[in-house]
């Protein structure tokens, strides 16, 4: 079919073909009817997660859960079990026993790496990966095309949504003025928000940022720190971060810090809370 012969749909916005979170019709996500099922208020869930390599148990009987739009904070020392535990979640390593869903009913143990990125799971990992040789705003554009259901759902509307939600992804990441350099030529901390825009265009319900601020400069870490405040609401999200300052900007006074340890989780609470915690400061913080 000729997509330019056909008249463009003026009367729907951009977010009307895409339904939002069952339970959760604020959040305004782009999933796939009664694909995560948040009526119980849990984006995820884990339980009893074990992870072993060669006998050495990576995580041991892990058990967490995420609320709906929550954005926590996952801190504990090296070895913890952390990156496992996206890994577990991201379907790269099964675990050995436990339960992990997303939502109420996604069985995430049951769906490989694709799936789950499909599902709904959008993961950034420590490099930042962008395509150098391509401006920003086409590196946002390729991000968006690899999500084939919802660019298959664009039809004759393709050119003008398309359009504004990379503006609005570049304006999210603040990168409107850098939308014609290569991405190749930004800077590190602007080359993270690139990746996280690159992320965001998949309309993720969760997003998992692992060591996220790592190498940035105290300015781009709590830069970074303003966009993921930004974007509360309009996904769930997962930091690993060793950053306390940046931990501190993103948990507030009240937001729920995980903290890890041997494989599973040693304390939750407030940023506070978990400082004063003495198994805390034994294992962890007072090094
Ligand atoms: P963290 O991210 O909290 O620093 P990791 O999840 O990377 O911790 O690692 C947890 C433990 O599991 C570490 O002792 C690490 O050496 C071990 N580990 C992680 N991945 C593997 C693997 N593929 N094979 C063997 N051991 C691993
Ligand atoms: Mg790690």
């Amino acid at each position: 079919m000729n997509e330019n012969a056909m008249t463009p749909d003026l009367t729907h916005p951009d977010e009307h073909d895409v339904l939002t979170l069952s339970g959760e019709a604020g959040l305004g996500h782009a999933v796939t009817p009664g694909e995560i099922d948040v009526s119980h208020g849990t984006i995820l869930y884990l339980e009893d997660v074990t992870v072993s390599f060669d006998g050495f148990r990576a995580l041991n009987t892990l058990s967490l859960s995420i609320d709906a739009g929550e954005l926590r904070c996952v801190i504990g020392p090296n070895g913890a079990g952390k990156t496992t535990m996206m890994d577990v979640i991201t379907g790269k390593t099964r675990p050995d026993a436990g339960k992990v869903f997303l939502g109420q009913t996604i069985d995430l143990t049951r769906l490989n790496e694709p799936a789950i990125a499909r599902a709904g799971i959008g993961r950034k990992f420590q490099k930042p990966t962008v395509f150098e040789q391509h401006p920003v705003w086409e590196n946002l554009e390729l991000a968006m095309k690899t999500d084939k259901r919802w660019w298959a759902s664009l039809r004759a509307r393709l050119d003008r949504t398309a359009q504004a939600r990379i503006e609005d992804t570049l304006e999210v990441i603040r990168l409107e003025s850098e939308a014609m350099r290569l991405a190749g030529e930004l800077s590190h901390g602007q080359k993270q928000r690139l990746e996280i825009g690159m992320l965001l265009m998949q309309r993720p319900a969760l997003l998992l940022l692992d060591e996220p601020a790592a190498g940035m400069t105290d300015d781009e870490t709590m830069e970074l720190a303003a966009l993921l405040n930004r974007l509360r609401g309009s996904c769930s999200m997962m930091v690993v971060e060793h950053d306390m300052e940046f931990v501190a900007a993103l948990a507030g006074d009240k937001g729920r810090v995980t903290v890890m340890a041997e494989g599973r989780v040693l304390a939750q609470g407030t940023l506070d809370e978990v400082k004063r915690d003495e198994t805390v400061i034994e294992s962890y913080l007072g090094r």
